[in-house]
């Protein structure tokens, strides 16, 4: 039966990360900054069925607590910054990473429910 084949998540994922079509890795797979695109422009495949909420927001959100909060101890071991220059700059670090690590973490979301054929893919 056409269609019922086994997809492979984690290429279809590491597509994701790339911003890429989780079926063929060509296409683009947002066009704007968050916004899923109708349709692969490349293999056509639909891309409107992707569902992912506050999924990766929560992630991104994870991802970036882990790597900012270590680094105030690194911080403050290796010496004594004044706390209103750290909390500056670690309020900078985090927003460009989370601005960087949420479109990435969407797509992998969409590669994930494009191979277990969730939601209509
Ligand atoms: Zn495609």
């Amino acid at each position: 039966m056409q269609g019922d084949e086994e997809r492979d998540a984690k290429s279809a994922m590491l597509r994701g990360l790339r911003l890429r079509c989780p079926s063929c890795g060509r296409g683009r797979l947002l066009s704007g900054y968050l916004k899923v695109k109708d349709s692969c422009a490349c293999c056509g495949q639909a891309l409107h069925h992707a569902s992912v909420d506050d999924g990766p927001a929560y992630f991104t959100l994870m991802v970036v607590a882990a790597i900012i909060f270590p680094l105030f101890g690194v911080i403050y071991a290796v010496g004594e910054p004044e706390p209103i220059w750290v909390a500056l700059s670690m309020m900078v670090l985090a927003t460009v990473l989370a601005l960087l690590i949420l479109p990435r973490v969407k797509g992998v979301f969409i590669g994930l429910q494009w191979a277990k054929r969730l939601f209509g893919f």
